[in-house]
């Protein structure tokens, strides 16, 4: 059965639901997808077949120029049912579009137009509605990504791409508050390089050194610049603040090692709100040490669209162990507490973040 829709997405309905095998109670994120999911082919300069389908396999040519070298970008993004209405709505996706065209254009990918990327998405989820938890902490994780198809392994952009979106519930990050290993030796990001973009590459190259520091006993690793690995960038796949007394700071976005996470830009708002002063500058590992002895320093923490806000317990650089003990927190489980009551619809919406269905 198949019918059209805004924008010509030909919609061809599922004939069953997994929803019935599906425990709220129990599941792995991750592991399990809807019922259907966004697809759509650029050929020839434009985008075409786009469709919404039973969620299936694809078929590519072992000589994707995705795999090979890697043109592949994602993002992340979450819905929730509103308490009050029930309604179903969308954590600001359109600064998730945004990025996810910055993405496409650093790895000399096509634009995603507006309306298959956001449509699409509000079509899709409207169309998997049932799959939206209405329990507390929980929510529909959203996963937009874009690869090369052509089947041809010369070192060249690629003239085809697809562009799919795939849905999968989430439930609370139960994570504890992580211990952190400074990395001195391994980079994520370089300056001139695609650290600002949401590419699958940048994920791989971190595994390696990730792995490493869990072998030591650590949760993350807090990267620092590849000049000098003196100043600090991100916490793992999360961006990090520090908080001296009543002001937090944060890298800035100049270097372009930084990938702006829509979380940062939401806790730096939110964080205004509530008084507390916000710098984003370059902050060395010197300076954290130096003010961290003197008392100054009382909160570290990580944001993201996973975890919201996670808040860092122990910083390990060479010898030095840094402790933040919990009786200091105060900023960071103020944000998360803010930015998850808005999300869930018990807190005022001041800036339309959400985005109904
Ligand atoms: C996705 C991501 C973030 C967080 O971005 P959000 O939009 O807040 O989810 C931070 N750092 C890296 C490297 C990321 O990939």
């Amino acid at each position: 059965m198949a019918q059209k829709a805004m924008r010509d997405i030909e919609i061809t309905r599922a004939t069953t639901t997994k929803l019935n095998d599906f425990s709220i109670e129990q599941f792995t994120f991750g592991k399990h997808y809807t019922d259907h999911m966004l697809e759509a082919d650029y050929i020839d300069g434009e985008w075409t077949n786009v469709s919404i389908k039973p969620y299936q396999p694809i078929s590519i040519s072992p000589a994707c120029s995705a795999i090979h070298y890697g043109q592949s970008i994602f993002e992340g993004i979450k819905a929730y049912r509103d308490k009050q209405s029930g309604k179903i709505r969308i954590f600001r996706p359109y600064d998730n579009y945004k990025r996810f065209n910055i993405s496409a254009h650093r790895m000399q990918m096509p634009e995603v137009p507006e309306d298959l990327f956001i449509e699409g998405m509000r079509q899709l989820i409207a169309l998997d509605e049932a799959w939206v938890p209405s329990v507390h902490d929980y929510s529909l994780y959203i996963r937009p990504f874009m690869f090369a198809t052509d089947g041809y392994i010369g070192v060249k952009p690629s003239t085809t791409y697809k562009f799919l979106i795939i849905l999968s519930p989430t439930g609370p990050y139960y994570s504890h508050p992580m211990r952190i290993f400074v990395e001195e030796k391994y980079v994520r990001a370089v300056e001139g390089g695609v650290g600002f973009a949401k590419n699958a590459g940048n994920y791989g190259a971190a595994m390696f050194p990730t792995a490493e520091a869990k072998k030591r006993g650590y949760d993350q690793v807090l990267w620092t610049d590849a000049k000098e690995h003196k100043y600090v960038q991100e916490c793992g796949t999360m961006n990090v603040f520090f908080v001296f007394g009543n002001t937090a700071v944060t890298p800035g976005l100049e270097s372009g090692t930084i990938l702006e996470g829509v979380t940062r830009m939401s806790t730096i708002q939110l964080m205004k709100d509530m008084g507390v002063k916000v710098e984003e500058r370059d902050l060395s590992i010197g300076e954290i040490k130096e003010r961290h002895k003197a008392g100054e320093l009382t909160e570290a923490f990580g944001t993201g669209t996973a975890a919201t806000v996670l808040m860092i317990r122990e910083l390990a650089d060479n010898d030095d162990t840094l402790l933040f003990p919990e009786d200091k927190w105060k900023v960071g489980p103020a944000v998360k507490a803010k930015l998850d009551a808005i999300r869930e619809g018990s807190a005022a919406d001041t800036y339309n973040w959400m985005v109904e269905v």
